[in-house]
């Protein structure tokens, strides 16, 4: 999008930027994006970052994206990398604007002086535990640290002491003295600075001493010259700490302006749980296309367009809610019906011979390739005298409401002719069905009878000959409940779906079969796919299904419910 502005609908946040811009506060607006490099992005992400850059955009201003990386110990390179793939993936720009927290690790430390300097903080020698212990609780006050009055001098040579190295991880920390009495748990002398003797990824060892969020995220936004920083709810009751940190400083102060973050059903956001399926193999990496990861979404076939829509069909509010998974596939399925081509595959093939076909004969059939889009015109497909069709769409003894094909009955191959049903051949042991005799007729070519008889099904086929093979991946909800982990007490692990993961062998027509990684099709009747990208080769390729055309989870589900009652 690279700075064009996107329409919107209405929110709050745009209403305080618009008005800080007419009342002067403002002449531009910059937002920033900051996450924590220490995992990879899912959607969640994707709403803030659409949020920030989209907003910004709109105002003809900018948006920074920040590595908030104040926590040496969870930090990496690998997630550095994949977030500035992820950003730019999904369709936004941040031109020269690329900072890391770590680079104004002096300047915090500086400002951290001056608090000392001024009485508004102090070295604790209190373990974490005894910090903790002491914090008081919503109904009771805290109790103030024996150290908590020690003078400028001291607290100035024991920080210095603690950059320099000289004691261990835990033994001292740097905190605010605001007010052990606060009735906001935040304002209880919170921790500025600890002491970890860990190596940073872009610092190295020159410290051993790193700021806390609260302490540091202010001061980054400050820095940047930030003038609306947008973050997620839970944050609200830090905000009076945010904006005591930077009113004692007398700095740059941007507003922090909070909104619910982005909650999916049958889906974990946690990064520490996406790290817990990713270490314990229980997927294949950040991006197995089950992942909610922005990587997962697209080695899955999902479109930047369709995640930016779906962040702006959830809207901004200032309330905690789940959205239902289900939007975000109708996002997808939307934006692939408009720009996928169609082709045929067969996903679990049975043999069909049609018997009044000439042998050795193929005729190449016109198919559209989208109907959606005459201008993504038509293609030639093979059709001959032995078929495939998929085994869901015959039935020997088909119930009321099954209209595919059964013996004796007349349907439609897409694109090609009428068959009818004179034959059905099974293996004699298992009384399995293996193959079926037809007949065609040649006067619907095409697809039409003209003599107007009508068929109740259109079938999918390929030409045996012809059809190429291939996998697909057939991927479901990684979760089968609603919400996996709502239960405390119950490891969200036990509501893994079993099945989220089907692999078949399957055929495709030969106008799929050299796709490339990425490259995305409807497969008739099927639902959309997409090209692995990590384990595809050429000859035969992998295809992952993206979605369904038709919500069958849903339908299950309600069956499920239904037979419950
Ligand atoms: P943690 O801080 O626990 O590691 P996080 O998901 O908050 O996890 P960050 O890297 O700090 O990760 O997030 C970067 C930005 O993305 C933050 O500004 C945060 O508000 C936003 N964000 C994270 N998760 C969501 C979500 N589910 N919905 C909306 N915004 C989110
Ligand atoms: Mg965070």
């Amino acid at each position: 999008m690279n700075g064009e502005a996107r329409k919107q609908t209405p929110n709050f946040i745009r209403a305080i930027m618009t008005a800080d811009l007419e009342s002067g506060k403002h002449t531009t607006i910059i937002t920033r994006f900051p996450p924590e490099p220490n995992g990879y992005l899912h959607v969640g992400h994707a709403k803030a970052i659409c949020l920030n850059f989209g907003l910004a955009a709109e105002f003809g201003g900018r948006t920074h994206l920040r590595f908030d990386d104040t926590n040496p110990t969870k930090e990496e390179q690998e997630y550095v990398d994949s977030i500035l793939t992820d950003v730019r993936w999904l369709g936004f720009d941040w031109g020269e604007h690329l900072y890391y927290a770590s680079d104004y690790f002096d300047r915090m430390h500086e400002w951290a002086v001056r608090l000392i300097r001024d009485g508004k903080a102090y070295v604790d020698d209190q373990s974490a535990d005894a910090i903790r212990l002491t914090r008081g609780t919503l109904t009771e006050p805290g109790v103030e640290s024996p150290h908590r009055n020690r003078s400028v001098e001291e607290n100035l040579d024991l920080f210095e002491r603690m950059r320099k190295g000289e004691f261990p991880d835990g033994s001292r920390v740097l905190r605010a003295k605001i007010d052990m009495a606060s009735p906001n748990l935040n304002l209880r002398d919170p921790v500025m600075v600890r002491i970890l003797h860990a190596s940073h990824h872009r610092t190295g060892d020159r410290w051993c001493i790193y700021p806390m969020y609260d302490w540091a995220h202010g001061l980054e936004d400050s820095i940047e010259g930030i003038t609306h920083s947008i973050c997620t709810l839970e944050f609200e009751d830090h905000r009076p700490l945010y904006d005591w940190f930077l009113d004692r400083l007398g700095v740059h102060h941007p507003r922090q302006i909070e909104f619910a973050r982005l909650n999916l059903n049958y889906t974990v956001m946690s990064k520490r749980k996406l790290l817990e399926l990713v270490e314990k193999k229980i997927v294949d990496g950040w991006d197995d296309p089950r992942m909610p990861t922005l990587s997962g979404l697209r080695r899955r076939g999902y479109t930047p367009e369709s995640i930016r829509d779906f962040a702006d069909k959830i809207g901004v509010a200032k309330r905690d809610s789940t959205v239902d998974v289900a939007l975000l596939e109708y996002c997808i399925r939307e934006d692939l019906n408009r720009s996928a081509p169609r082709v045929m595959a067969v996903l679990r093939p049975l043999r069909v011979v049609i018997e009044n076909y000439p042998e050795g004969q193929t005729e190449w059939l016109d198919a559209v390739n989208n109907p959606e889009d005459p201008s993504a015109g038509t293609r030639k497909v093979p059709f001959s005298r032995e078929l495939l069709i998929e085994r869901d769409d015959f039935r020997e003894d088909p119930p009321k409401e099954f209209f595919r094909l059964a013996p004796g009955r007349e349907v439609r191959l897409r694109y090609a002719y009428f068959i009818r049903c004179t034959e059905v051949e099974k293996d004699a042991a298992t009384g399995e069905v293996t193959g079926l005799r037809c007949t065609y007729d040649p006067a619907t070519r095409g697809g039409d009878a003209p003599d107007g008889r009508k068929v109740k099904s259109t079938l999918h086929w390929l030409s045996e000959a012809h059809a190429r093979p291939a996998e697909a991946r057939l991927y479901d909800r990684l979760f089968s409940v609603p919400e996996p982990d709502a239960d405390k007490e119950t490891d969200f692990k036990t509501h893994l779906n079993p099945s989220s993961l089907e692999v078949v062998d399957c055929r495709v027509e030969p106008s799929a079969a050299d796709a490339g990684p990425g490259d995305r099709f409807q497969f008739e009747r099927l639902g959309y796919f997409c090209v692995d990208s990590r384990v595809s080769v050429p000859g035969r390729p992998v295809f992952n299904r993206t979605v369904t055309l038709k919500d069958t989870w849903a339908r299950v589900e309600k069956k499920m419910q239904a037979k419950k009652q």
